[in-house]
């Protein structure tokens, strides 16, 4: 028998004996006996056979008081009120606080059991964040809930159900949060005779102080953090003033829009740089390989000039020259980023290693500067990883390779993520020898299969050899054909094998900036991965140090350091009013290769990892008017749909220009607008946006109300005759 299958019996079974029980209280009335007045009359009887069967009666009302609740049948009151009044204010106490924290725990389990996967499958997007809250705060919440009585007692126990919270942990926290209130009901139990009404025992008085007992929480943990933070702080020498409201350090694409903001709304903010103005993305990320990327892509296009009716000879690539053309462009856009432009704005521009004396100082050169925030945006480097042979061999990075002026006979790069496919594109146009090595069995492993399986036709069309599975074992000088081969060995199936090159490139990920200058000695935390712990308000766990970009993780993207940075720096400068938690709901990225992919949102892999349902809608772009006519009739729009709803899920876009065309959609996650919406907005004809639109129709045609349309058909067959 199949898992599934099995899961539905047992289901049915649990549904069956619920039925039967819930049925039986109802057709044998026994609802008359849960009644304050069939209490109160029976309270004698009640009593002298408690005194007579002690054990039995014990044994019985627990049984019958779990059941209650269990079955979530209404009665739970005044069995409690029947503790106090047989038992006595302790044994009654004792009694229901276990009984009733047992009977929640089963009905906890019922729900869960019966319905918690079907409502994270069907909400779990829409859950996450509740999900995650949960995770981290479920006990906190569900105490303060069961403080309340007013809060139903089995609305909690459902619900809760449904949540990612620990069984043991429900247990505990709901025997613990419901007992100053079943110690009130058994109490009033006791003095069964002046209960009119279960309303009385509760007066507004004693709801509200159960309110503010449940709200106690929330202040004594703001206390405490307030009280903590004060602390960590106290321990450092704060200065009487400060020089500036933010000193930012790292003038990459996190900085400087940290710095812009901060010096926006007028404070005082001195922004810190090492090395170059700009950061990787100007200077050794996004600009240069876009830059190499597009001669590599005119030098595709001069290859493929016949396919266009034009003749040309096979292009021929000046290396250096184009590599100079990179270093130019960089020129240009320089200003942007600038000491000069940043000036202007009213950001103090400092040169030079900041280190972080302590959280109101960083020092820079003989410069001391005073803060009350800092916001780290250090960014991170290219990861090395441990290959033996790798201290004597020579090897380029994304940080180095832009130096290269000697064209490369054989170029090897070591990694199959999107850097690696970029810069493996890149070099393989410009008519330079390129094999690309990975460990995992296919390339840009975030991606869908069927996106990484475009870019690995796309390089090895373009003359690229991929090997993948393969692990590198180790480096060394050697080999004779090129002038500096060097030789790496790598194992590929249980085999090992060598490969010859003259140029190593490594492309393996990226590590964040975060030790040495500082952080570690003022206890700020580092994950294992190395980057900033931060909350979702981009605060550190020194409450004054704030962070953003590749340095806080968890995208390594110029666009989400930016947005980081916003966050950033409005926390640090008005957290102490309102604090913003960073929007991570629509990240979108892309990756530069030809065919370009872009992604936004979940892919169908992330989709299935997490249980999500989804409907796939496919447009191939081959079909487009436009890119048949640009010769760039290739890949696919993908859209993730809810079932049944045109609400977007995800896209990835596969073909020429994707990361543009994926604009549309990440707006219109956005802002909450489906497929439908998009259908109905003009496109002009003929443009790659188009493709967004076919892909919005080919979901609509699938969603066609077929039963309607039948009966539209029949009317107009009636209307010709
Ligand atoms: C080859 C490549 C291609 C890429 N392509 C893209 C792309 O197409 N699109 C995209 O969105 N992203 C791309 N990225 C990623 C992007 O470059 C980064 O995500 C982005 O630069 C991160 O910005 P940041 O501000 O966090 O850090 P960075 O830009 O790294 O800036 C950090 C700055 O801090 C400075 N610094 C560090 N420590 C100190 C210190 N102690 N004192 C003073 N200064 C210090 C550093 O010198 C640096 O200038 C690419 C990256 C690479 C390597």
């Amino acid at each position: 028998m199949s898992s599934s299958s099995s899961v539905k019996i047992r289901n049915i079974v649990i549904i069956a004996v619920i039925a039967a029980l819930i049925g039986s209280f109802f057709i044998f009335d026994l609802g008359q006996y849960l009644t304050l007045d069939a209490l109160s009359a029976r309270q004698d009887a009640l009593i002298d056979y408690y005194r007579d069967n002690t054990l039995a009666m014990l044994a019985g009302f627990f049984a019958v008081y779990v059941v209650v609740t269990a079955l979530s049948i209404p009665g739970a009151a005044i069995l409690t009120l029947a503790a106090g009044a047989i038992f006595g204010l302790w044994t009654g106490l004792v009694l229901v606080s276990f009984a009733s924290s047992i009977g929640a725990t089963i009905a906890f389990l019922i729900s869960r059991l019966l319905l918690k996967d079907w409502v994270q499958k069907k909400f779990g997007r829409r859950l996450q964040t509740i999900n995650k809250g949960v995770e981290k705060d479920g006990a906190f919440y569900l105490f303060s809930l069961r403080l309340v009585p007013a809060f139903p007692f089995f609305v909690i126990n459902l619900v809760m159900g449904l949540t990612p919270i620990k069984t043991r942990k429900f247990y505990w926290v709901s025997q613990l949060g419901m007992l100053p209130g079943t110690a009130v009901y058994v109490n009033a139990g006791t003095q069964l005779a002046s209960i009119e009404s279960t309303s009385d025992i509760l007066s507004p008085a004693l709801i509200g102080s159960f309110v503010l007992l449940a709200i106690f929480p929330f202040i004594a943990r703001f206390i405490v953090d307030f009280v903590k933070n004060r602390k960590m702080l106290s321990q450092y020498d704060k200065p009487g003033s400060f020089d500036y409201n933010v000193v930012v350090i790292g003038a990459g694409s996190g900085g400087l829009v940290a710095s812009y903001i901060a010096a926006a709304v007028k404070a005082k903010v001195a922004l810190i740089e090492r090395h170059k103005m700009g950061g990787d993305c100007l200077n050794t990320g996004c600009v240069p390989s876009k830059a190499l990327l597009r001669s590599a892509k005119i030098a595709s296009y001069i290859r493929k000039s016949e396919d266009y009716g034009i003749s040309a000879q096979a292009p021929e690539v000046d290396f250096a020259a184009v590599m100079d053309r990179i270093q130019s462009k960089i020129t240009m856009i320089e200003p942007h980023d600038s000491i000069e432009r940043y000036s202007q704005l009213g950001v103090d521009c400092v040169t030079g290693d900041a280190r972080i004396v302590d959280p109101y100082r960083v020092q820079v050169g003989n410069q001391l500067l005073t803060c009350k925030n800092i916001v780290v945006a250090t960014g991170g480097r290219p990861f090395v990883p441990p290959i033996p042979g790798l201290d004597s061999a020579t090897y380029y990075t994304s940080d180095t390779i832009w130096g290269l002026r000697r064209k490369p006979e054989h170029l090897l790069i070591v990694g199959g993520g999107p850097i690696g496919c970029e810069l493996s594109q890149a070099f393989v146009r410009l008519g330079i020898k390129v094999t690309q090595i990975d460990r995992d069995p296919r390339l840009l492993p975030r991606e869908d299969d069927d996106a990484a399986k475009l870019v690995m036709a796309a390089l090895e069309a373009d003359g690229a050899r991929l090997i993948l599975g393969a692990n590198a074992k180790s480096v060394r000088q050697g080999g004779s054909a090129y002038a500096d081969s060097q030789i790496l060995t790598y194992e590929q199936g249980g085999e090992e094998h060598e490969i010859e090159f003259d140029t190593l490139l490594l492309a393996v990920g990226r590590a964040a900036n975060s030790r040495g200058f500082g952080l570690e000695e003022i206890g700020v935390r580092i994950e294992d991965n190395g980057t900033l712990e931060v909350n979702e308000y981009l605060q550190t766990s020194v409450p004054n140090i704030y962070a953003c970009g590749d340095v806080a993780g968890p995208y390594q993207f110029t666009h989400v350091a930016s947005h980081q940075a916003w966050y950033a720096s409005v926390n640090a400068l008005f957290g102490f009013a309102k604090r913003f938690k960073a929007d991570y709901r629509v990240i979108p990225w892309a990756t530069f290769t030809d065919p370009e992919v872009a992604r936004v949102g979940l892919s169908e892999n992330e989709a299935k990892a997490q249980g999500i349902e989804y409907e796939v809608t496919r447009y191939g772009i081959d079909d487009l008017d436009r890119a048949i006519a640009d010769g760039e009739d290739h890949g696919f729009v993908k859209v993730l749909t809810e079932p049944g709803k045109d609400t977007i899920l995800g896209v990835t876009i596969v073909g020429y220009h994707a990361a543009d065309l994926i604009t549309e959609y990440i707006a219109a996650m956005k802002h909450k607008i489906g497929l439908n919406k998009i259908l109905g907005t003009i496109h002009i004809y003929p443009t790659m946006s188009e493709a967004n639109k076919m892909a919005a129709g080919q979901w609509k045609r699938a969603h066609a109300p077929e039963k309607l349309l039948a009966w539209v058909e029949k009317l107009h067959t009636w209307r010709r005759h």
